[in-house]
């Protein structure tokens, strides 16, 4: 069996290994890490949770320890592109945990947050930099950054990237970084245009894959009910009293949908929270926290928001609504059953989603289990709690996500797509100044179904 001392890894890594006490390899680590040390590119198709970040991390860091430099001012040695806020803060606080018996700079750079301390940060050089693309832009145009002298450079959860409309971004990036460097591309699926994406990127790469899903997918007992859509709150309402649930993710397939869920649960007396897009960069981490140090059992979140997030713990995954992308299903039954835990995922079918589940059982092949309605359902429905009022300040920025994808496809400064919430380059104010202005309030267009776009798999 592969250990970690086969790899020949930097002693300060192996000791920050051994101090985490990673003992064994995964199998990306065992098929990533040596073409990574002799420098190759790699596409790696793999999904959060199967151990690529240290996958990536560490050979990177070896390469930075074996031939060191200062990074030049304003410049960064190795520049790593994450599609959200929570997945950019993660893998830098990752870098900084195999990192930390080095004396490497990682810094991390988002939207959401004020601008000036990032661009102090980068003032000196970092060696590690986290970014997230529209972010990384804004600081490129202020002449706080350049990418000339990187020599590592990592695309993550790229077909995320796609989603979210960040390919114009991407392509930007990829011009302003110099020719001689090592590529590494990771996505969770690799549908033609993810494929050609990473061509652009990669030269000559090695192609490494572990596909999770079915060996998630076996440690997770799934089970089903066919619910009417409006009865659905109430059956989450049954299963949170009847099931022993130590950590519970709800996913709904839209943001209001999020919100209405944490009201409802509300308005019976049990403590949830939402994470989505529209939450405040401050609202998604302390919503993340409580979830964390189990301050809160049950938090609700979109797809967007929740990939990559890696809580341990979670029990229970449910579905409250059903993906119409079965990749999706699989991202969110693999927050539960981590690290060889067993985890329970229920999903909640309502008519119009049976063709989802059908699609999802044949791309898993896995059956979920049928889970009656419990007996006395038809009075909990009646008795259903009303949900508590929304706060006049929701903290929802009251933008159409449809208007939002669209203005970063046609590559804009406007508004940016979800987890990017930089402020604008057009000179307007942009979440920076969130605090200090009241938006005024747009009226979605045609929300229903918007979000659809948002987890639509090109391809
Ligand atoms: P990732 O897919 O990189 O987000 O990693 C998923 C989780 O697995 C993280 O909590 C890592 O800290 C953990 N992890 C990664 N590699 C190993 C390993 N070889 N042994 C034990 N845990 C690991």
């Amino acid at each position: 069996m592969t250990t970690f001392n086969d790899f020949g890894l930097h002693a300060d890594i192996n000791r920050a290994l051994a101090a985490k006490d990673y003992t064994v390899p995964t199998p990306i680590q065992v098929q990533a890490i040596p073409p990574l040390m002799k420098g190759r590119d790699l596409c790696g198709i793999a999904q959060t949770g199967t151990g690529k970040t240290a996958g990536f991390s560490l050979p990177s860091i070896h390469h930075l320890l074996t031939y060191p430099h200062r990074p030049t001012p304003r410049g960064c040695r190795m520049l790593v592109l994450a599609p959200t806020r929570e997945l950019a803060a993660q893998i830098a606080q990752s870098c900084r945990d195999y990192g930390r018996f080095t004396k490497l700079s990682v810094s991390t750079v988002f939207g959401g947050v004020p601008i000036n301390k990032q661009i102090r940060d980068l003032s000196g050089g970092v060696d590690i930099l986290v970014a997230t693309p529209g972010r990384l832009l804004d600081l490129i145009d202020q002449r706080a950054l350049r990418l000339d002298d990187v020599e590592i450079f990592v695309l993550d959860e790229a077909d995320q990237m796609m989603d979210m409309g960040f390919i114009h971004s991407l392509r930007r990036i990829a011009k302003l970084l110099p020719s001689r460097r090592q590529n590494l591309f990771f996505s969770a699926t690799m549908p033609k245009e993810i494929a050609h994406l990473a061509e652009q990127f990669l030269e000559d790469p090695v192609t490494v894959s572990v596909t999770p899903a079915a060996t998630t997918v076996e440690k997770i007992s799934q089970y089903s009910t066919f619910v009417e859509q409006k009865e659905k709150q109430a059956l989450l309402h049954a299963i949170v009293a009847s099931e022993d649930i130590d950590r519970a993710l709800i996913f709904t397939r839209t943001k209001h949908g999020a919100d209405r869920v944490v009201r409802h649960l509300a308005g019976a007396g049990i403590k949830a929270m939402a994470i989505h897009g529209n939450k405040s960069q401050s609202q998604r981490t302390h919503a993340l926290q409580a979830f964390r140090s189990g301050d809160i059992k049950l938090l609700v979140a979109t797809d967007i928001a929740a990939r990559g997030i890696d809580v341990s713990g979670v029990s229970h995954v449910i579905n409250f609504e059903i993906p119409n992308v079965p990749e999706q299903y699989v991202h969110r039954i693999g927050r539960t059953a981590r690290a060889g835990a067993e985890g329970k995922a229920i999903s909640f079918i309502a008519p119009d989603e049976r063709p989802y589940m059908r699609d999802i059982e044949r791309v898993t092949r896995s059956k979920a289990e049928p889970m009656p309605l419990p007996e006395n359902f038809n009075e909990m429905v009646r008795n259903l709690p009303k949900p508590v009022q929304p706060p006049r300040d929701t903290g929802s920025k009251g933008r159409d996500p449809n208007r939002q994808r669209q203005d970063a496809h046609r590559g804009r400064g406007g508004a940016k797509p979800q987890g990017e919430r930089g402020p604008r380059r057009d000179g307007a104010a942009g979440e920076g100044a969130e605090g200090q202005r009241k938006r005024r309030f747009r009226p979605r267009n045609k929300s229903v179904g918007a979000h659809k776009g948002a987890v639509k798999r090109v391809g």
